[in-house]
């Protein structure tokens, strides 16, 4: 049920990374915002909640819905497929509650993210917008393996997205190297061929749908950008040359600072395999110096925190905007803008992302000021997804 609401805020924030709003007011009608600017009254008999700041749903381009974060992310790999599904409603819902109202789920077992979108599309399930990548493909025993879908080879690359495609996905997601998480395979090395990737790509852009390549290794992540990407997860080990393909390309980095922070921050908490711990404190030693250089650089940096890797929350995607702030030096105005205009535009949905008259009421207010403390987005006060309460 569409309810119609008023909002006062001490800060609003729109997303488009404007300077704040002080004293700023918002009418939500119909699922979408009605009026928004300085603060004016609520209507005769219409409710009004007063939030610290408020700004547009948060977008995360890049999580595991399935995945809750578990210490040991090689032993989930195991679960049957209705196990991940119904995992995954829970952090549909928790996702949700913390004023996530998108997220780009990149690579569930058995495509269960396609389901879970398609229920909660249906109001049959609490959760966020998602789009999903459905399963992610990667070479024979590359990273991911027991979930992903093995190719190799361009011809067979296209077919794998054929499959998506059929399947549901809304993206493609593709690994370009190794990763942390996969014992046995090298986060620095190569792993799909150029070729096989723009195989990937083409197969997919010809159908308009974007393609994400998981990256952490230089060659890898300018294999990914040569063969036409849209959008590098990780990019820490890039170099200068791979700074000049992205903005010659276009493409998007999604650097996922937290997926790092996460493992480094709770090494000594037990329950990780070492061969994890070891790979991501290695990695962290140059990750956050490569990515602050691209930011600086002017590559685009949009927002996605890889929510469901060891201790990386997908109620905590704040983490994510914190150390956007700390580690890369954005504003918190910026860290937001990165993390809902830009990731709106960069999904090409015209209808979230900011807070306009007309665009969906999708809305995060928070108790602090966000505009000057970005942890203040921790303390939620009110969520709304397509103008209904979820909190508030
Ligand atoms: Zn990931």
């Amino acid at each position: 049920m569409h309810e119609r609401f008023h909002v006062t805020a001490d800060v609003l924030i729109d997303g488009s990374g404007a300077p704040p709003l002080r004293e700023a007011a918002l009418l939500v009608e119909e699922g979408r915002i009605a009026r928004v600017g300085a603060a004016f009254a609520a209507p005769e008999g219409v409710r009004s909640i007063r939030v610290g700041t408020l700004l547009p749903g948060l977008i995360n381009l890049h999580v595991h819905i399935e995945m809750a974060g578990e210490s040991d992310t090689w032993a989930t790999t195991r679960r049957k497929d209705a196990e991940g599904a119904l995992a995954g409603a829970y952090q549909a819902a928790k996702t949700l509650r913390a004023g996530i109202t998108t997220v780009r789920d990149l690579g569930s077992k058995g495509c269960v993210a396609v389901a879970l979108r398609d229920a909660v599309d249906r109001g049959e399930l609490p959760g966020p917008r998602i789009l999903t990548a459905g399963v992610m493909l990667t070479m024979t025993g590359g990273h991911g393996w027991p979930i992903a879908r093995e190719t190799d080879g361009p011809w067979d690359a296209r077919k794998a997205v054929r499959e998506m495609l059929k399947a549901g996905a809304n993206c493609i997601k593709m690994m370009a190297t190794g990763g942390v998480l996969t014992p046995g395979v090298q986060p620095g090395n190569a792993q799909l061929e150029e070729e096989e990737m723009a195989a990937a790509i083409h197969e997919a852009h010809k159908a308009g749908v974007h393609c994400a390549s998981h990256a952490i290794g230089t060659q890898g992540i300018k294999n990914a950008l040569r063969a036409g990407i849209d959008s590098v997860e990780h990019g820490h080990l890039l170099d200068d040359e791979a700074i000049a393909l992205f903005k010659e390309r276009g493409a998007r980095l999604v650097p996922t600072l937290a997926a790092l922070q996460c493992i480094v921050d709770h090494a000594e908490d037990g329950g990780m395999p070492d061969f994890v711990v070891a790979k991501a404190r290695a990695l962290m030693a140059d990750a956050f110096d490569n990515i602050r250089k691209a930011h600086r650089s002017g590559v685009e940096i949009v927002g996605g925190s890889d929510a469901g890797t060891p201790f990386n929350y997908h109620e905590r995607y704040c983490y994510e905007l914190e150390l956007m702030v700390r580690e890369l030096g954005m504003t918190p105005v910026e860290a937001i803008h990165a993390s809902t205009a830009r990731s709106a535009d960069f999904l090409r949905i015209s209808e979230i992302g900011r807070l306009e008259v007309g665009k969906a009421a999708d809305l995060l207010g928070v108790r602090g000021d966000a505009s000057s403390r970005i942890t203040a987005l921790a303390d939620v006060a009110l969520v709304a997804r397509g103008g209904i309460l979820a909190v508030g």
